[in-house]
């Protein structure tokens, strides 16, 4: 069963007052399909992009859950702070300014007095990342034994991050009889297993690829060398308008490379894992305010963030692991709106380039690159990706300077994830 609005739903009165509030009249895909397996108590094995609602997803099941029981808690284990964070104030939204629930936000970086002192009005609502809360259980602060919902979240970036161990070891502390929600954005091997392990006989709920970005990215690429990557680099954010999130591969590549861009009129932060929380969520709540129209981020900042004005993604380095160019992109184009994402690509680059390339096209070969990377970028013969080459200017938006390559990408449903396909 799928829904076409939340009304079909039955929902608490206080849940049709805030998705009122929140403007949520249609449920998105991910949503029309998890929401009513969810409330039906089954376990569910999700594959969602970013940006598609999926915190909604499971949190509104949880909350018509707890609302309907004086008993039972909620535990969401996120991979970073900051998407906990995000999660939690969706979380808060949804229950309102009266609702009297209880809830705990469990991140690293945060003072551990409070949190204990949250900690000791049995919070109904715990969402957290693996660290903290193996801390609070370890000390005895966390009791889980009543926590017969659970989430993870973003679970692929969890055991990429290794909290595989701090998983395990926080799961042998909730009841056998629980409800879970496992989502992840791809489902490699390891993530088939570790649903064997801890979800029983669950619906499986898929929207869209799950090996591609969302299809109303614009993406470019733009071959560089090491003397002249900075430069055009500059080049590119002239001709681009909105909000831009820049990735780079260091956490002093990150510093450095908005020091520099700062060096006339401050346009850009940085955030990266060395960072304060104090600080991380000062910088994302003055990107979220449009205080500065850059953020240069590390891989940190690549999942979860939902921020709705950011136009534009420039991977400044490539990533390393090539799922995360996917996470990266994923920044944009938010929620049905459009995006852009362009990746400057060095001559050290090449190899990674060719693993994004191999992931996004299963099959296809690689088109040539050119010998000498520099001004020629563009006009070497390369077709694109899926055959378009275009040098038509996105929707009139901005000037293009011809030398970069883009595609959109047509919409091709992966076998393993078609849309729509939910048991
Ligand atoms: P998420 O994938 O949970 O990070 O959500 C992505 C964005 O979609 C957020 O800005 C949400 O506020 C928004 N959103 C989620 N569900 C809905 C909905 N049913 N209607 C409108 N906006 C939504």
């Amino acid at each position: 069963m799928t829904i076409s609005t939340f009304e079909e739903l039955n929902l608490p009165p206080l849940l049709k007052t805030s998705l009122a509030r929140m403007q949520y009249v249609t449920p998105t895909p991910i949503q029309a399909q998890a929401i009513p397996l969810a409330m039906e108590g089954r376990d569910i094995l999700g594959s969602a992009q970013t940006g598609t609602g999926k915190t909604a997803a499971f949190a509104i099941p949880m909350i018509t859950r707890i609302l309907a029981s004086p008993r039972g808690s909620a535990l969401i284990l996120t991979p970073t702070r900051e998407l906990a964070a995000q999660v939690m104030e969706v979380i808060q939204q949804l229950l309102g300014a009266r609702s009297f629930i209880p809830t705990v936000l469990l991140i690293g970086g945060d003072p551990m007095p409070r949190q204990i002192a949250q900690l000791r009005m049995r919070p109904r609502i715990i969402v957290g990342t693996p660290g903290r809360i193996n801390d609070h259980l370890e000390r005895g602060n966390l009791i889980l034994h009543d926590a017969n919902y659970l989430v993870l979240d973003e679970t692929d970036r969890m055991l990429d991050m290794g909290f595989g161990i701090q998983i395990d070891r926080i799961l042998k502390y909730l009841p056998q009889g629980r409800q879970t929600l496992l989502f992840s954005a791809t489902i490699p091997d390891e993530i088939a297993r570790l649903s064997g392990k801890y979800l029983t006989n669950p619906a499986r709920v898929a929207v869209g690829s799950t090996t591609q970005p969302i299809t109303r990215i614009l993406q470019e690429i733009l071959h560089v060398t090491d003397s002249t990557k900075y430069d055009e680099l500059l080049k590119q954010i002239e001709t681009r308008e909105g909000s831009i999130i820049m990735f780079v591969k260091t956490k002093r590549g990150a510093e450095r490379l908005a020091e520099k861009l700062n060096r006339r009129t401050r346009i850009a932060a940085a955030i990266h894992g060395d960072l304060h929380q104090r600080k991380r969520e000062q910088v994302i709540q003055s990107f979220r305010d449009k205080a500065f129209r850059i953020l240069v981020a590390t891989d940190i900042a690549a999942r979860g963030l939902d921020i709705p004005h950011i136009e534009h993604v420039i991977n400044y380095d490539l990533p390393q692991a090539p799922e995360d160019y996917i996470h990266r992109i994923g920044r944009t184009a938010r929620n049905g709106s459009e995006g852009s994402a362009l990746c400057l690509i060095a001559p050290d680059d090449r190899d990674r380039w060719k693993a994004i390339h191999r992931l996004l096209n299963p099959g296809e070969p690689m088109p040539a690159m050119p010998k000498s990377a520099g001004s020629h970028n563009g006009h070497n013969g390369h077709n694109g990706h899926n055959g378009s080459k275009s040098n038509s200017q996105p929707g009139g938006k901005r000037p293009h300077s011809g030398r970069s390559r883009r595609f959109r990408r047509t919409h091709k449903p992966s076998s393993g994830a078609p849309a729509g396909a939910a048991s």
